[in-house]
């Protein structure tokens, strides 16, 4: 018996312009064969889930290729061709394969298809026959789509937002994966579309509705009644045909894999309009943060601009409001992305001051250069490591500089990655908490290394390719009815849902 294991990583943003090719995966590192194996062991992530289930199934695998890269616009063909590619080749040198267990993320788009993961699944499928089990671990914010349910044996997705179950995650499929392949098990799949989306900063699965409605799912699968679950909250910047949320419930009985997807799908449904943050502008989280005594930062939230979300993240309006409002005496720590600065910092040199333009090198759309007369404190190679989830894993942004400009200091990147980590910060010599605020680039990561020495969470909107303002975007592909831009009330879940097994 012997599985075929591959990964394939990228959120796509699809209002995002800034396009993902190979050469960016390529940065980010593609690795196969036993390097694939070796690349991942005794990380917390998917990959090492499905490998460690396998193993102690003792079910022989053949690690075929692993790619992963940051966020961002859709992604070039040439990205999904050189994995396919990959996996044929592996087929014909180590098949035939009784089964393929995959690492999606679920929300990927290219410039060809809307449906990537889809792509795969089918593609995979295809090569391998439809007796061969096939199962996926995905992101929470991931499109399941009926091409993904129609030719997956097993779907599961993070359970967690922010997520904190990457390694859980890809155990938990690979797991009912075995258990299929060795018998052991007969599990069903229930899935239920569910046509919704949300600003991903407005909830959390610890909190609020969203986390009332999670916290009974995990009761239910504490209980024994169900193998597993995952409520899909179709990442909101995804223009996509077939897009959507979707709840999928598995159990060892049909029935009750159909019955807890529709409550939950029903449940979901009812939710939709207490999923979404309250929103301050720049001059109330100024004054705050001048107020601000408690010893510890107030954190910023600049979602809109988050590079996990895909987003460019070359903002710079709070950055601007601060100088505007004569705000250059508050202990701030910013965050911007800006090649040329970053360049300029280089051939300034620390201890020196120059004139800098900051931001809108990117995404034109949203942002634009703020001019400023700033000090370069100190200058880097741009990799750090990760001191969240995923802890020790380390993460790329080019050549990266700080700049000061009073008692703001500025970290200026090639590239963005995991900003809702401590780590990107610490590593660069800003302490967060030492300051009295501190810009988060992201929607809901940050509360996993953030928690525990923030004061407040402020969110503001810069309307960046992560905007709230979801309905302001130029959706054109999503089916319709669909929410928050349609009246979804009369939306039948029963009629909705679906089993197999
Ligand atoms: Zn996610």
């Amino acid at each position: 018996m012997k599985v075929l294991v591959a990964e394939l990583s990228q959120e796509s943003n699809s209002f995002c312009p800034v396009l993902t090719t190979l050469e960016d995966y390529r940065r980010y590192g593609i690795v196969t064969g036993n390097a694939y194996r070796q690349a991942v062991k005794g990380i917390r992530i998917e990959s090492e889930g499905i490998f460690t289930a396998l193993e102690e199934a003792g079910i022989d695998y053949v690690p075929a290729i692993r790619m992963r890269a940051q966020a961002g616009g859709k992604i070039l063909p040439e990205v999904y061709d050189h994995l396919m590619e990959t996996i044929r080749e592996t087929v014909r040198a180590s098949g035939p394969f009784d089964g393929a267990f995959l690492s999606l993320h679920g929300a990927t788009q290219s410039t060809l298809s809307d449906d990537v993961c889809g792509d795969v699944v089918c593609g995979v499928r295809e090569l391998l026959g439809p007796k061969a089990v096939i199962v996926s671990s995905f992101d929470l914010h991931a499109n399941i789509t009926r091409r993904i349910f129609d030719n997956a044996d097993f779907v599961c997705g993070y359970q967690t937002y922010p997520h904190i179950d990457f390694y859980e995650t890809g155990y938990r499929a690979s797991k009912l994966g075995c258990e299929k392949l060795l018998g052991k098990k007969h599990n069903y799949m229930a899935w239920c579309p569910v046509p919704l989306i949300e600003p991903a900063s407005g909830y959390t699965t610890e909190t609020g509705a969203f986390g009332a409605m999670v916290a009974r799912a995990r009761k239910t699968l504490a209980d024994g009644e169900i193998s597993d679950y995952t409520v899909f909250n179709m990442q909101p910047w995804l223009d996509v045909k077939a897009g959507g949320s979707a709840v999928v419930v598995i159990a060892e009985d049909r029935q009750k894999a159909a019955a807890v997807c529709a409550d939950l799908a029903e449940e979901y449904k009812s939710i939709r309009n207490l999923m979404s943050p309250k929103l301050f502008k720049a001059d109330d989280i100024i004054k705050a943060a001048r107020a601000n005594t408690s010893g510890k930062p107030i954190i910023l939230v600049d979602f809109s601009d988050s590079a996990n979300a895909g987003a460019a993240g070359d903002n710079s309006n709070v950055l601007e409001a601060m100088l505007g409002a004569d705000a250059t005496d508050i202990p701030t720590a910013l965050i911007v992305t800006d090649t040329p600065a970053v360049m300029k910092a280089f051939e300034t040199g620390v201890g020196n001051t120059a004139d800098f333009r900051l931001g809108g090198t990117r995404d034109h759309r949203c942002s634009h250069p703020v001019a400023v007369r700033a000090t370069v404190r100190s200058l880097h190679d741009g990799d750090f490591r990760l001191e969240g989830p995923s802890r020790g894993l380390v993460r790329h942004i080019g050549k990266c500089a700080v700049i000061s400009v009073g008692q703001i200091d500025i970290l200026v990147t090639q590239a963005m990655a995991s900003t809702g980590d401590t780590g990107l910060y610490r590593h660069f010599g800003i302490e967060p908490a030492f300051y009295k605020l501190v810009m988060v680039k992201a929607n809901t990561s940050f509360y996993a290394s953030y928690g525990s020495i923030l004061s407040e969470v402020m969110f503001i909107d810069t309307g960046c390719a992560a905007t709230a303002d979801l309905v302001h975007l130029p959706f054109e592909r999503l089916p319709r009815p669909f929410y928050p831009f349609d009246d979804i009330s009369s939306f039948d879940v029963e009629a909705n849902v679906f089993t197999k097994g």
